[in-house]
């Protein structure tokens, strides 16, 4: 609507003008609504799609995976990492058995046990959480800690993670409520000094006890929209005493801590038995403790009472998980000339060259889709035009090598 000198805009919705209110948007009839008003709308509609929704949270006692049967679906995606899994699979087992056990007010209570993934970025932490949540078919949501601040600070409330639970179940609070969320880089949250009077740590000791609610289970008013809470707003309830919680963390440096403890340990043990531990792979024999001396407050420490560690990659799992995954690289490469009509395939000698790159490159399995993807690029644009259909496309070592060369961006 065109603006007249002197008159001043005004909100439909809530009176206030421009001034106040901020950018106005004008409906076709020259109505108005400023930013707040129309988040508000935006709430109100959420809340209702919240109500009207229907549960599909679905899961049947007898419908639930065994632990053995949890890890063999695992194996079919996620190549070695058998401690790992095993733990997982059992936590995940009893979190489930437990919320479907009848209710019996005078039985023993089961308290939730949330995971704790301690590994290397790269060797399947994310991945394990995800193919889990795909088995029960419960809504997963992913998330880093790294963007969660403390209520009141620039950044993410923790409750944050919950509006991406509901968002991946259409806002379904019942199925959310029965969710798994992977919460990445734990790690980064820790502690930032001993003493955490010194500065304001914002992003550290905060954070942590923001989610520690979150991990016991509790009741939390959710803004729909996430971000930041706004007093207008209307908020969706959850109660997180269902969701699974599931950290993952580098913890970059934690083995000299590992090293420091069980040093102390050996030395301390009386009769001079001292154990032979594995220097290449400390992480195996991580302990609560050294996550506090890392930075985790105690009481995050003990509500993540399930604890287990992923292996390092080693070259050849690398080779496994290019090929031997339902949805491996080589197997998603394959399909996708495949729609074209063009049969691909890998020499041996390929293969091997992809791995030696991704370890000389340190950039783990997450690297091997890059490298690959180097290799193919000028098939995949010459498709259709230089490659016909039925053609037979063998990918060799030298090939490999020099289309690595060429076109592969980290080695520059
Ligand atoms: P992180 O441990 O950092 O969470 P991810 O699970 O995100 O690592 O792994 C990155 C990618 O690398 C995955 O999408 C997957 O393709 C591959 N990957 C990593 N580890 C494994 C593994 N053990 N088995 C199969 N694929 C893996």
């Amino acid at each position: 609507m065109p603006r007249r000198k002197n008159e001043e805009q005004t909100c439909s919705f809530c009176g206030r003008s421009s001034s106040d209110a901020g950018l106005l948007l004008t409906g076709v009839d020259g109505s108005m609504i400023c930013e707040d008003c129309a988040r508000l709308a935006i709430g109100v509609f959420d809340q209702q799609h919240a109500e009207k929704a229907t549960s599909k949270f679905s899961l049947a006692k007898a419908q639930l995976p065994k632990p053995n049967e949890i890890k063999e679906f695992l194996d079919q995606y996620v190549i070695g990492q058998d401690d790992a899994k095993k733990y997982l699979s059992v936590a995940v087992y009893n979190h489930y058995k437990r919320i479907l056990q009848p209710k019996d007010k005078n039985e023993t209570e089961i308290e939730k046990s949330n995971v704790i993934l301690v590994g290397r970025t790269g060797t399947g932490k994310t991945l394990m959480a995800r193919t889990i949540a795909r088995k029960l078919n419960v809504p997963f949501a992913m998330v880093d800690a790294t963007v969660l601040t403390e209520a009141g600070y620039v950044g993410e409330d923790v409750e944050s993670l919950l509006v991406r639970l509901l968002q991946a179940c259409d806002y379904d609070v019942e199925s959310a409520q029965h969710g798994i969320v992977f919460i990445d880089e734990i790690d980064k949250i820790s502690r930032k000094a001993d003493n955490p009077s010194i500065t304001r740590d914002v992003g550290g000791e905060g954070v942590q006890q923001g989610l520690l609610k979150l991990l016991e289970g509790s009741v939390v008013n959710v803004p729909p929209q996430g971000g930041r809470k706004h007093p207008e707003q209307k908020f969706i309830q959850m109660d997180t005493k269902n969701i699974l919680f599931i950290c993952g963390g580098a913890f970059d440096g934690i083995e000299r801590k590992i090293a420091l403890r069980l040093n102390r340990h050996v030395v301390g043990f009386e009769h001079g038995n001292s154990q032979q531990y594995d220097n290449d792979n400390l992480l195996q024999y991580i302990a609560p403790q050294d996550l506090k001396s890392f930075g985790l407050i105690p009481e995050i420490v003990g509500r993540l009472p399930i604890l287990t560690h992923l292996d390092p990659l080693d070259k050849e799992a690398l080779r496994r998980i290019l090929v031997e995954p339902k949805n491996s690289i080589v197997r998603q490469y394959t399909k996708l000339f495949a729609m074209d009509g063009v049969k691909l395939e890998f020499a041996d000698e390929a293969l091997d060259l992809i791995v030696e790159k991704a370890m000389e490159y340190k950039l783990g399995a997450r690297g091997l889709r890059a490298i690959v993807e180097a290799i193919l690029i000028d098939d995949m644009y010459d498709i259709g035009s230089h490659i016909d259909s039925k053609q037979k496309l063998v990918i060799d070592r030298l090939y490999a090598g020099r289309q690595i060369e060429r076109n592969y961006s980290g080695m520059r």
